[in-house]
């Protein structure tokens, strides 16, 4: 299974980036697929600047509704049309800044695994949840919709702890390791295997440390993929 590293832009990037954006930076290692998430209206710009797919062309997020009269939505088949392998969805600025609730995620999960493509599934808990004790009901919930999908094997889960998203402060092994066991866990029913990603604060000077958790297949990284350091996340990957 190749490990997944996926940088989220977010809304911090503009035409000239992309513009003088060089694919070659982004060397092809036979283990780790490299893809940067840009905001919908730069993905066919970034479809023609990442040339073979190097970085993979991701989206940030999808409509939950397939097609229809829903002004300002970009439906799953639009994103598809354009070249988009992966979409982030249940990202938590998504959750708490415009209340995507569980069963939002499930409706957008459905629809983009219908058209084609790969989801990464953002789980995690806020610091007051963490503080409650209650991380792994907060992340058992959080997957619960996948009872409700079929085509399962195109389902990527990101730990994504609230607090230590954009904080410069990422969660330690012991904390990342103890997810990933809830997220097993939660995903035993199934057959399928999921790859399992970290992202909070990943950056050049953690990113060896917790890419040797056992069990962990990659990264979704915000800050540090706008910057030189997103080459040396991918390589302690390598
Ligand atoms: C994110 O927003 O998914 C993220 C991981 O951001 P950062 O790396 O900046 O914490």
């Amino acid at each position: 299974m190749k490990k997944l590293c996926i940088g989220n832009w977010k809304m911090n990037c503009n035409k000239d980036m992309l513009l003088k954006f060089n694919p070659n930076t982004f060397m092809s290692y036979e283990n780790v697929e490299v893809g940067i998430a840009v905001p919908h209206v730069y993905i066919q710009m970034a479809g023609d600047r990442f040339v073979e797919g190097r970085p993979c062309l991701c989206a940030q997020d999808c409509s939950g509704f397939d097609s229809g009269s829903h002004t300002g939505e970009v439906g799953a088949r639009m994103l598809k049309e354009l070249g988009v392998r992966y979409v982030i969805l249940g990202h938590s600025e998504r959750r708490s800044l415009l209340g995507e609730s569980n069963d939002t995620v499930l409706s957008k999960l459905k629809l983009a695994l219908g058209a084609g493509i790969e989801v990464i599934l953002c789980v995690g808990e806020t610091l007051e949840q963490r503080k409650n004790n209650v991380t792994n009901e907060v992340i058992r919930s959080q997957l619960d919709i996948l009872s409700e999908v079929d085509g399962l094997e195109r389902i990527n889960v990101a730990y994504e702890p609230v607090w230590a998203i954009g904080t410069g402060q990422a969660a330690s092994s012991k904390d990342i390791q103890s997810a990933l066991d809830q997220i097993k866990n939660s995903l035993s029913r199934y057959t399928f295997k999921s790859r399992i990603i970290y992202g909070g604060s990943v950056k050049k000077s953690n990113c060896k440390e917790i890419s040797r958790i056992e069990g962990l297949n990659g990264f979704l990284v915000g800050n540090a993929s706008l910057t030189e350091e997103f080459s040396s996340i991918i390589k302690s990957l390598v």
